[in-house]
């Protein structure tokens, strides 16, 4: 006798289940996602399961499940026709986070084929794409067949993301964005995994930021999300590895487009700070191990520092920027590099050493200034911004000048000035200055 078909429960019965701490299995969770994709399942209906999720969590499977179905609601790149490992990094968003800038080609120019995908800056955290386009010409738009093309010629191209890649996360995120559902562990996972997934890549590195200018604010949590990052990115099969990293102070002296890409584009001359450098070679540590390309720590290290010596990792750079149409001299002079004409200093009221130099509110400032955006579609001013000249730990005196703003509007430069001054803190006592990578996370 033929099995009795059990209907399918409805939408709203799994929503239900989710907010009395039941489980969904894996074909609830994919009818889930191709009816909110297809429209059988409302904006709102996906905003309650989101709601519930974020009050009784999934488990290993339903995140993996959630992951998968994401992924697979568009398009999944395939890039097997090349030879060279495929690895990206994704950072979780922070202030004056420039690294994918000098990291692509540092790892490209080793060997590895990185197809950096990225995103726009939101709220006070920067983007990798709108710092990119601080460059004269610099297209991030690619489409996928001039990705591919790029990615045989020059190894890297860095990009946004083409609308057809997980689509279902983006819809997701908009609607998590507006309704208080953001912070949720498997919500975090499932949105970030089912983008990289979707890329055609071998292999995930993955800087979880955590501290004042994270949105992961406690060290517990920020481990618990790189764990179930590296555990579900493992299980569908590409290498994942996180650092994670401290993000109580902005990283380097700038923040703002042009100012964070010329901080970037000095690390490939050799130069720019030394905090900015470590963190971006402890990246591309991972990056070649995860690639194979290198076996211990000590090797990959060698490999990088030699990158950045005979100048291959800036060569590489030249290629990407001249490849994406940009104008490649910049690589050479990132003076060239245009900030904004109104300019304000702000300077130290007593002496003392810098204790506290605060990166929500800075990333605020520079958001203040015309560097970021409200909404997705704003226009930024590229050449706006923070240059701090101060960093944590240093001695200063009264009167020395502790930051520089930028902005192209008069008027913006003093509410930010106010701001900025309170954002950095000056003690008597000289702070202990943490290590920015906290911990390495691996399966
Ligand atoms: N970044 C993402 O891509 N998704 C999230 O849910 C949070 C950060």
């Amino acid at each position: 006798m033929a099995a009795k078909q059990r209907s399918p429960v409805s939408t709203a019965e799994l929503i239900v289940r989710k907010r009395e701490g039941g489980k969904l299995t894996k074909q609830e969770i994919d009818r889930m996602i191709a009816g909110f994709m297809n429209g059988t399942v409302a904006d709102y209906q996906m905003s309650a399961l989101a709601m519930a999720v974020y009050f009784q969590g999934m488990d290993f499977e339903e995140t993996v499940d959630m992951t998968l179905a994401m992924r697979d609601s568009g398009r999944v790149l395939s890039f097997e026709e090349l030879d060279a490992p495929k690895v990206d990094k994704h950072s979780t968003g922070g202030v004056g986070d420039k690294v994918s800038i000098c990291l692509a080609p540092i790892v490209a120019a080793c060997g590895v084929t990185v197809p950096m995908i990225s995103g726009r800056g939101l709220g006070h955290t920067g983007g990798t794409l709108d710092k990119l386009e601080a460059i004269p010409g610099f297209r991030v738009d690619l489409t996928v067949r001039e990705l591919r093309a790029q990615l045989r010629k020059v190894g890297c191209a860095l990009i946004g993301q083409t609308g057809d890649l997980a689509p279902a996360d983006k819809r997701l995120y908009a609607l998590r964005d507006v309704t208080g559902t953001v912070e949720s562990i498997p919500l975090i996972t499932s949105s970030i995994l089912s983008k990289k997934l979707a890329e055609g890549i071998d292999a995930l590195v993955l800087d979880v930021k955590v501290g004042r200018g994270a949105f992961m604010k406690s060290e517990s949590d920020a481990r618990e999300l790189a764990r179930s990052l590296v555990r579900v990115g493992t299980l569908a099969g590409k290498r994942v590895s996180a650092l994670l990293t401290d993000m109580n102070s902005p990283i380097g002296y700038t923040i703002g487009n042009a100012l964070e890409t010329r901080e970037a584009l000095e690390i490939l001359h050799g130069e720019g700070p030394h905090e900015l450098r470590e963190l971006t070679y402890a990246l591309a540590v991972e990056m070649l191990r995860a690639a194979g390309i290198a076996k211990t720590k000590s090797q990959a290290r060698r490999r990088i520092e030699l990158a950045v010596k005979d100048g291959s990792a800036l060569l590489k750079m030249r290629r990407i920027v001249e490849a994406q149409g940009g104008d490649p001299k910049v690589v050479d002079t990132p003076d060239r590099l245009a900030v904004a004409p109104y300019r304000s200093t702000i300077r130290a009221t007593k002496d003392g050493y810098i204790a506290g130099i605060d990166p929500l509110a800075l990333g605020y400032v520079s958001m203040g200034l015309g560097a970021g955006r409200v909404r997705a579609e704003d226009a930024v001013d590229s050449g706006a911004g923070v240059h701090l000249h101060v960093q944590l730990g240093d001695w200063i005196r009264a009167g020395d000048p502790l930051a520089t703003l930028y902005s192209s509007e008069r008027a913006l430069l003093r509410p930010g000035a106010g701001r900025a001054t309170r954002s950095i803190r000056i003690a008597k006592r000289r702070p202990t200055v943490r290590d920015r990578i906290m911990a390495t996370i691996r399966r």
